[in-house]
């Protein structure tokens, strides 16, 4: 939050921690004023439509700089604000934006930059609703959008035409798992004159620093990690500048979109303990991994964090840590024989989304949404996240279930 004189409220001891502290411990603090409140250690949730100003002078102040403070329940409030400083720390951006779910954060980015003519370069491994949003929405307004091998490097370059104005990368992938070489495409972006935007789910914002890589636009579905609890929709645009912030903002405004009070509570409440769940959820997703990695059953394990997979090198080079989710290719069983081992399953859930504190499993068919490139495997593919339960218990969960993939066969 910027106060009226330009200066965000923390004190100058504050201001000494920011500058020395570790990113887990800046976690902690990031975005609460305990003696703003009456000593209470976590923000307040404000639940607000009408705010009432003192004074016409306060009102007509207001209306010059609707974002300088608070101004209308849509707008955000102390409890916005608290969360949306905090995820700035967490990304190392400038600032962020709170908006209703992580599929709406990136359609905000995308709609704060682009106009009518204008063409946009879209990795073949973007969250899939993205990829819709692309082909079904933009295209009816005149934004023409190109999908891009996610290996392709330097090579974007090839791609970049004079009406090029963004390039959306997500890496890894979060169903098929390719690494992006982030550094090398921003560097042929900002030489171009290109904007970028980075989806950042996978490393909760903790184990890839996109500002530093030179991305413009970070986003994540807070609704995963961030919250981390399976209870809330939330996502978040954090810019690397004020001019690029102020961007979305307009744009998050105009389109009307606000993040609920509680769901902000519940994000930056989240983000006290990301690091420790981050932390377990790679350990149990690095166990399991390298366990499936020794089964019969499996074909190919797809995690960066192994050094046998081809995102490995990268990985490694621009990432300090992985998250719980990775994808098993099988051999190729029949879809009875999945679906029973699906099916057998009690630790891991069958379902959607990802993030929280249980481990789920979801199989998907990556083959048929590319455009740009093949997707190379024959058998099934499952998606697995590797929650915080033991994971003794997770593995003995799966070995249960293959036996019963390999009755069905
Ligand atoms: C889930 C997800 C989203 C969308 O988040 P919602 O809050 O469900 O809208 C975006 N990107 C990635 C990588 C995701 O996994």
């Amino acid at each position: 939050m910027v106060l009226d004189n330009g200066e965000t409220p923390l004190n100058s001891r504050e201001r000494r921690q920011t500058k020395a502290m570790k990113k887990e411990t800046l976690l902690t603090t990031a975005g609460r004023r305990p003696r703003e409140n009456y000593g209470i250690v976590n923000p307040p949730v404000y639940h607000a439509s009408t705010i009432v100003y003192p004074s016409v002078k306060a009102h007509d102040e207001s209306r010059k700089n609707k974002f300088a403070g608070v101004s209308y329940g849509r707008v955000g409030t102390p409890t916005t604000f608290a969360f949306e400083e905090a995820v700035a720390t967490l990304e190392g951006g400038h600032r962020s934006v709170s908006v209703s779910s992580g599929l709406n954060a990136l359609t905000t980015a995308v709609l704060a930059v682009v106009k009518a003519g204008d063409h946009i370069l879209a990795s073949d491994s973007v969250y899939f609703p993205l990829r819709v949003f692309c082909t079904e929405m933009l295209t009816r307004f005149g934004v023409e959008t190109t999908f891009y091998d996610p290996h392709v490097a330097g090579d974007i370059s090839k791609l970049i035409r004079k009406n090029t104005r963004l390039i959306c990368m997500e890496s890894p992938g979060s169903v098929t798992f390719e690494m992006q070489d982030v550094p090398a495409i921003c560097k042929v972006a900002r030489d171009a004159g290109v904007l970028t935007m980075i989806d950042n789910t996978w490393s909760g914002g903790l184990y890839f620093q996109p500002f530093k890589h030179g991305v413009d636009f970070s986003i994540q579905a807070a609704t995963k990690y961030i919250t981390g609890h399976s209870d809330s929709m939330l996502g978040t645009i954090t810019a690397a500048n004020e001019e690029h912030w102020l961007l979305v903002k307009q744009t998050a405004t105009k389109l009307g979109t606000h993040a609920a009070p509680d769901d902000c509570y519940l994000g930056q409440r989240g983000i006290r303990t990301l690091a420790v769940r981050l932390s377990q959820h790679q350990e149990n997703g690095l166990k399991l991994a390298r366990w499936l990695q020794g089964r019969p059953e499996v074909a190919r394990v797809v995690h960066p964090a192994l050094p046998q997979d081809p995102g490995h090198r990268i990985w490694k080079r621009d990432f300090t840590g992985a998250c719980g989710l990775f994808g098993i290719m099988l051999k190729p069983y029949g879809k009875p024989a999945v679906d029973a081992l699906i099916d057998s399953l009690e630790v891991f859930g069958l379902g959607y989304s990802w993030g929280g504190y249980e481990s789920l499993i979801v199989p998907s068919n990556p083959a048929s949404i590319r455009t740009a490139t093949q997707f190379d495997g024959t058998g099934p593919y499952l998606r697995l996240h590797a929650g915080l339960e033991d994971s003794e218990d997770q593995i003995a969960d799966l070995e249960r279930g293959f036996s019963v993939l390999n009755r069905h066969a």
